[in-house]
């Protein structure tokens, strides 16, 4: 079968280390005489893979014991919901800043629990860049909430000033791409699909005078004073998806953060450079400080040059370029796991595209 260069936006392309070390565990996982698919959620083998998985949060996120770190389900979305579910008191605003669609959805999902404001906003502008730092908060401000990388849009967060409030964010799709402070952050958290694993499940890192502030009683499934009480495993947990964001993390730790920074810098240089260059293909974002290093997005001249672009990539077993359906045009995804030389085929055939017009 022959093998796609997958540029996808999530589920995301995955180490070969990781796929192989994988499919080990889905045969026989250690010495348990079970696959990883099937191995109970309350064995010491998966109580195991949680410790060593937290310790590797902890280590490659440099955080203190003042974090602590769970592993849900329902993906980001879920945690759109329990965000102000535990931590939008009755009586308080809960701010969001609205750089695209994720960010967007998180404060819709806000306002069914409390107060919610849109601190800032790009809307005016399609999203094509990050709206205005500082912002004004309302007094009662109980979190400000924001999206790191703009999956859809393509922008994103290099450098965040202080906030003096609970500085929550949504880092789906740029966590562990480089080093950050991270205590910066009330509380971050992740959907495992691109960075860090497969779908199915999310990380969430919470700071514990946070967690202590729980805003309202919650069912236990969706609390996470619960879930942190029950280490993650308050009911059936997704246990090959934890051990699969375990794999990723072993595998950014090996690689070293400074060489994964080093490495995806090179990729989105390399692509917004081919861009920049070129008089067919046009970045949707100019800035190039708002510019994300993780989903370049860009559009061709006309929609007949996009599909016959689409068509060229397809012929070179290139898959997951389409833009997403609210943007259209190309979003090229340069996760940790995409190796410089993927980037370097794509650019070539762009290049090899355009001088054949
Ligand atoms: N936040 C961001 C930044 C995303 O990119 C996505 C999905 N691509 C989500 C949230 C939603 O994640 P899920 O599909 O797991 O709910």
């Amino acid at each position: 079968m022959e093998r796609k260069i997958n540029f996808n936006p999530g589920p995301a392309a995955l180490p070969d280390e990781v796929k192989e070390e994988f499919a080990l565990a889905v045969r026989a996982y250690k010495n348990t005489g079970l696959s990883i698919l099937e191995l109970p959620h309350r064995s010491t083998a998966f109580t195991d893979i949680i410790e060593e998985s937290k310790t590797l949060v902890r280590e490659l996120c440099a955080l203190n014991d003042d974090y602590e770190i769970v592993w849900l389900q329902g993906g980001g979305r879920l945690q759109f919901c329990m965000v102000p579910m535990n931590f939008l008191p009755d009586g308080s605003t809960a701010a969001y800043i609205d750089t695209g669609h994720w960010a967007h959805e998180a404060a819709e999902y806000a306002a069914y629990y409390g107060k919610c404001t849109i601190a800032a906003t790009s809307a005016s502008v399609q999203y094509s860049k990050l709206p205005q730092w500082p912002m004004t908060l309302p007094d009662n401000t109980a979190y400000l909430h924001i999206t790191t990388n703009n999956t859809i849009y393509g922008t994103q967060w290099h450098n965040l000033p202080e906030v003096n409030t609970h500085l929550i964010a949504d880092m789906s799709s740029d966590i562990l791409s480089g080093k950050r402070d991270c205590t910066q952050y009330a509380m971050f958290y992740a959907a495992a699909q691109k960075n860090l694993g497969i779908a199915g499940v999310a990380l969430a890192v919470i700071r514990k005078d946070l967690l202590e502030k729980t805003a309202r009683q919650v069912p236990p499934m969706l609390s996470y004073q619960h879930q942190v009480k029950q280490n993650s495993v308050v009911n059936t947990a997704n246990v090959a998806g934890v051990y699969a964001a375990l794999l990723m993390l072993r595998w950014t730790k090996q690689k070293g953060l400074d060489n994964i920074a080093a490495e995806n810098n090179l990729k989105a240089k390399a692509l917004y450079a081919a861009i920049d260059k070129s008089k067919v293909f046009n970045a949707r974002v100019t800035e190039a400080t708002h510019r994300s290093l993780m989903n370049v997005c860009f559009t061709a001249e006309s929609p007949e040059a996009e599909d016959a672009f689409m068509q060229l990539c397809a012929r070179q077993s290139i898959v997951g370029i389409e833009g997403h359906r609210v943007t259209r045009g190309f979003r090229v995804s340069l996760y940790n796991a995409i190796p410089l030389s993927s980037v370097e085929t794509l650019v070539g055939l762009m290049q090899e595209f355009e001088s054949s017009l």
